[in-house]
């Protein structure tokens, strides 16, 4: 065993990157790395980094001009500072980021940081390292699983990734050739990996994955979809709650729909990324479907849960959407009454078709329609979180609030709940009634029983009554 160092991970981007973090810090724990929290004490800093955006990407080399000044500040104190980029950035930009900011000892890429106390190990020694190969080898195999101490201290709800890369080469975006092909693990790797959680204090479970719902991994009778994963899971003892992210409206299978009917764990909410309501945009995008494919989908849905909570990723101003192309995917929010979206401006993003594409959209026009997208996301937002004033459902406590005595849980459909609630109800899942909601989170009290298994979720509840009539 090494003397203990201090180990410093930033994340930048989506839930996968949090996770791979997370692994990274597992992996350097034998090697003697303790995380902090604080940079300025640090003796390796990761940048964990998301290329998705340009703004994203930026962000990264700001981050790094900050770090290099502590770098050098210790060094004139006689410590040595290493600094890593790894993930989506590192995998493509490689050595142009040492190039760029020549601070950075060690470059890995998204699919290898498994190798990570082996690369360390040369930049020790002196090297400047760079590794973005795809390996051959199984990096989810090859990294340590992390300590029960450290998977309390991250809480009762925990990621996993069940699958990685994309084979969908949307024209806007980066991930099929940052992430690398689709692949899946296998079922039997992540069962023991949700009963290691379970066992640790973990009750709630996100499955993760670029595409999470194209899941085909290998089980012990051939490929499982990611629904038999999903009902293989929920008979873990401790998992309670159970959700996926991200999927992609084309890999909405009739046995998942079915699901999230027959399965209780499964939470009734579901990211559902349509990204444009216009069939001309959809198809310049290469989804792979049209906006009627979509809504015959969220209808389906519906039909199997009836109360299900639907969010979404938006672009607006990819190129050569018209105003019109734009009023068609205000309106498709409107029809399908979402809990909440998310919205981004379109950025280029070199070596994607789109960023070659004619008829690049004024910045100003993507920033104008952007307010008004957002303006109407937060109007069904709030219809939905209206909807819940004066009901009561279970609601699942994470960790301490803001205030003394307070309690943050999450409810059925991932809102942040906060109640007065002692302390010792963290880890469990209690009936709430909600007396109070904001823009973004909602306010409640312990119901007078806080048997959550007598509330359950109304699962009959239409989302457009919880929408209201205010929508
Ligand atoms: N796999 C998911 C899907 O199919 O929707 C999404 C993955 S991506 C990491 C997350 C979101 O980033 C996308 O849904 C999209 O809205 C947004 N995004 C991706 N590339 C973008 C780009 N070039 N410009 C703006 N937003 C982008
Ligand atoms: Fe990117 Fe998602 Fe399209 Fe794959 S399906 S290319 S991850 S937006």
């Amino acid at each position: 065993m090494t003397s203990s160092r201090k180990l410093y991970v930033k994340s930048f981007g989506c839930q996968m990157n949090v996770y791979d973090s997370q692994r990274m810090a597992d992996t350097l724990a034998p090697e003697g790395y303790v995380e902090t929290a604080s940079v300025e004490d640090a003796d390796l800093v990761i940048l964990n980094t998301c290329h998705i955006r340009e703004k994203a990407a930026e962000k990264v080399y700001s981050e790094l001009g900050r770090i290099r000044r502590l770098k050098e500040a210790a060094a004139a104190d006689g410590r040595r500072v290493l600094i890593a980029v790894a993930g989506c950035v590192a995998q493509a930009e490689g050595a142009e980021i040492v190039r760029r900011a020549p601070a950075v000892d060690l470059v890995v890429g998204s699919q290898n940081y498994h190798r990570l106390p082996d690369l360390i190990g040369r930049v020790e020694r002196g090297d400047k390292v760079v590794d973005t190969q795809f390996p051959v080898e199984d990096k989810f195999e090859a990294l340590a699983p992390p300590s029960v101490a450290a998977t309390r201290a991250r809480g009762v709800a925990a990621f996993v990734t069940v699958q990685e890369g994309c084979d969908k080469f949307c024209t806007f975006c980066v991930v099929p050739y940052t992430r690398g092909a689709e692949i899946s693990r296998p079922v039997e790797r992540i069962v023991h990996e949700v009963e290691r959680l379970a066992d640790a204090g973990v009750r709630e479970v996100t499955l993760i994955g670029q595409n999470v719902n194209a899941y085909h991994g290998a089980g012990p009778d051939g490929p499982w979809s990611l629904a038999r994963l999903v009902a293989r899971l929920a008979q873990i003892d401790g998992i309670e709650r159970l959700r996926y992210t991200t999927s992609h409206p084309l890999d909405m299978a009739d046995d998942l729909i079915a699901a999230h009917r027959d399965l209780p764990q499964l939470m009734p909410q579901l990211h559902l990324p349509v990204q444009s309501g216009s069939d001309r945009i959809l198809a310049a995008m290469n989804r792979r479907h049209t906006s009627t494919d979509y809504l015959a989908v969220v209808e389906r849905l519906r039909a199997a849960r009836p109360d299900l909570a639907l969010t979404s990723d938006f672009i607006v101003g990819f190129p050569g959407e018209t105003e019109d192309d734009f009023a068609v995917t205000l309106r498709l929010i409107d029809e399908v009454g979402y809990s909440g979206a998310f919205s981004f401006k379109y950025s280029p993003r070199p070596g994607t078709p789109g960023a070659d594409m004619a008829d690049q959209v004024e910045e100003a026009a993507k920033a104008e329609r952007l307010r008004r997208l957002q303006a109407a996301i937060d109007k069904s937002q709030a219809a939905f979180n209206r909807g819940c004033l004066g009901r009561t459902f279970p609601v699942l406590f994470e960790r301490p609030g803001r205030y003394d005595g307070q309690l943050v849980g999450r409810s059925p459909y991932l809102q942040p709940v906060q109640v007065e609630a002692p302390r010792g109800l963290i880890g469990t899942i209690a009936a709430v009634t909600v007396t109070e909601v904001a823009a973004n989170s909602l306010f409640g009290t312990l119901a007078e029983t806080t048997d959550a298994a007598q509330v359950g979720v109304d699962a009959n509840l239409h989302a457009p009554d919880l929408i209201g009539a205010g929508a």
